[in-house]
């Protein structure tokens, strides 16, 4: 079963784990807005279905500009990600509000609320 985004295309569906020394580093770029963000938690690559290169997923918006979003890119199933990547955002726009990837990111334009999360079980 092939996991879908908004747009109705193809999605990559490899996951990861936020490392807790980069959510420490998340928190620290954004003051906390969710009580709950937890040190650790799966992420999902973000990006369209991809044969090769890096996974990459949102970590969180900041704070004080509506363009920049820490991002962390990890290579195959639950590698781990070394580093927050600070982005700015894609400036494509479609039906369903702007692409919610970063400027430059390979692939399709993923318009509307990237939700890269993955919800415990
Ligand atoms: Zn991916
Ligand atoms: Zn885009």
């Amino acid at each position: 079963m092939a996991t879908r985004n908004p747009n109705n295309l193809p999605t990559c569906a490899s996951v990861t784990h936020l490392p807790p020394l980069l959510a420490v580093a998340a928190r620290y770029l954004a003051p906390v807005q969710e009580d709950d963000f937890p040190e650790e938690r799966g992420l999902r690559c973000a990006l369209g279905a991809h044969g090769e290169g890096e996974h990459q997923a949102l970590v969180r918006e900041l704070d004080g500009s509506d363009n920049s979003s820490a991002w962390v890119a990890w290579r195959g199933d639950w590698g781990r990600p070394g580093e927050l990547v600070i982005r700015t955002r894609c400036r494509a726009r479609g039906d369903r509000g702007g692409c919610g990837l970063y400027q430059r990111h390979p692939g399709d334009h993923a318009f509307g609320p990237v939700r890269t999360a993955v919800t415990p079980k």
